[in-house]
């Protein structure tokens, strides 16, 4: 994702929304697949030779809860502000990068399905949401 600054000036704020397929940032993230596309709000203004981006980011998930392996939809959605220098003939800003690793921080390496996920038990292999096993019963 790339942001022209060739009219970016002092005075002139440009606000972008931009949508991108979420396979193009190369992300890599285990048991998580993406539910939609990457939607990046941002204004981006200069000031001297820095460029100031913030904005937002938006990325619908599909993940594996790490307790009980029940798959469920998490947006991830994480506020952004990157500054970059830029020289007198840049013209162009990449933002892939950054965004990148603005997704990876975010992302839950534990996801959990609900705060209070009972997970599945270790002998048996029962969704302990559901309803109890026999297992702790016979023991
Ligand atoms: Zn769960
Ligand atoms: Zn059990």
């Amino acid at each position: 994702m790339k942001i022209d600054i060739s009219k970016l000036s002092k005075d002139n704020v440009i606000a972008l929304s931009e949508k991108c397929a979420p396979q193009a940032l190369d992300l890599e993230m285990p048991d998580v697949e993406f539910a939609g596309m990457l939607e990046v709000n941002l204004s981006a203004e200069k000031k001297n030779d820095t460029a100031i981006i913030k904005g937002e980011l938006f990325l619908p998930l599909m993940v594996t809860c790490s307790r009980c392996l029940l798959e469920y939809p998490q947006d991830l959605r994480r506020k952004i502000a990157f500054d970059y220098t830029v020289g007198r003939n840049d013209t162009v800003i990449d933002l892939t990068e950054d965004l990148r690793s603005e997704i990876i921080l975010t992302y839950s390496l534990n996801p959990l399905c609900k705060p209070d996920c009972k997970g599945l038990c270790q002998k048996c292999g029962e969704d302990l949401n559901k309803g109890r096993c026999d297992c702790n019963s016979k023991s």
